[in-house]
């Protein structure tokens, strides 16, 4: 990427503050984490979940190995809104993700950050930082990197990793 480009800011949310921008999160990522429990749990790949959302508007909805090709969370939202109603929104939208975006893959596949990045997504909520089980995610910083603002909701950390308690060190 360019550094011409602003890095984009990075907040943790640790606490349930009753604020309508923290009660909006909370109930998105709730969202989210439904979307994750629909995952089918395997050995090899995390389960998460994901939206896309324009002002209170989901675009579109993703979980882990939802549509062909071992595909994650936030790629099957991304390639959903392509024909969703909403599409033209895509761009500039925020991304509900129950876990932090990958930033590489051991397969072909483009990895999410990229995905999220080209869609042109001005902002990011997770639930958690990716665990260290299958590699360094570097996620958060690649997308910060393309100036897109990072929110960590911590406050449904517990809740976003309950998918995925067999794959926890
Ligand atoms: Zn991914």
């Amino acid at each position: 990427m360019s550094s011409i480009v602003p890095l984009g800011t990075y907040r943790v949310i640790d606490s349930d503050d009753g604020s309508a921008e923290v009660e909006a999160h909370m109930e998105f990522i709730e969202l989210a984490i439904q979307q994750a429990n629909l995952a089918r749990p395997i050995d090899t790949a995390f389960s998460v979940g994901s939206l896309l959302v324009h002002g209170r508007q989901i675009i579109a909805t993703g979980f882990s190995r939802e549509l062909p090709g071992n595909t994650h969370a936030a790629q099957c939202a991304i390639q959903k809104s392509k024909s969703a109603t909403l599409s033209h929104f895509v761009q500039g939208s925020v991304l509900y993700s129950t876990m932090e975006p990958c930033s590489s893959r051991l397969s072909k596949n483009t990895a999410c950050s990229a995905h999220i990045i080209s869609a042109g997504i001005r902002e990011v909520i997770i639930g958690v930082k990716e665990p260290l089980t299958f590699s360094e995610c570097k996620g958060v910083a690649q997308l910060r990197e393309a100036g897109i603002n990072v929110v960590h909701l911590k406050v449904l950390e517990e809740e976003c990793l309950k998918p995925n308690v067999h794959l926890l060190l």
